[in-house]
């Protein structure tokens, strides 16, 4: 959805909300995806000479868990609020998506918010204990052999010295 600030903040009078759909699948999030349309709420309100935009939406993420590679799915809520000037507009450090005609692209606004909102590491459960490191397996389905076996050098000419040792 594309918004025209510019003509909105010269003129804008009553507050302005909609409602609108964006997808969001080709976007890549630090390896996680967000496979169906996002419904999100957008919200301008003329306040004295700033306007209140307020950008609101639910989407479910779907990654890979950080440790085991399970798949993990959560659901992430993105509330931004963002008071503008009509100065801000002319400011080539304004951090939101604007064309030069003064039009934000209120989609690329909500990719934006749910990079920042989305962790760059994804775990099935705080405590995942992740793979094996001898046998790859997923811990709880490891069968090797405890501790013990790892105590003895697997490299032989270490085996060597350690017996030299003893
Ligand atoms: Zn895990
Ligand atoms: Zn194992």
């Amino acid at each position: 959805m594309q918004f025209d600030l510019r003509k909105f903040i010269v003129s804008g009078t009553k507050p302005y909300a909609a409602e609108f759909q964006c997808d969001l699948s080709a976007k890549d999030f630090a390896g996680a995806r967000i496979e169906q349309p996002v419904t999100a709420r957008f919200e301008a309100v003329p306040d004295g000479e700033e306007i209140r935009m307020t950008l609101r939406a639910n989407a479910l993420v779907h990654g890979e868990c950080a440790r085991c590679l399970d798949p993990v799915e959560r659901e992430e809520t993105v509330q931004a609020e963002w008071t503008v000037r009509e100065r801000d507009l002319d400011d080539p450090d304004f951090d939101l998506p604007l064309n030069e005609k003064g039009h934000l692209d209120v989609d690329e606004w909500l990719c934006q918010e749910f990079m920042f909102q989305i962790p760059t590491v994804l775990l099935c459960s705080a405590d995942c204990p992740g793979l094996c490191p001898r046998c790859g397996k997923k811990m709880a389905e490891c069968t090797c052999p405890p501790a013990e076996a790892e105590a003895e050098p697997a490299d032989a000419r270490l085996a060597i010295l350690k017996s030299l040792l003893n």
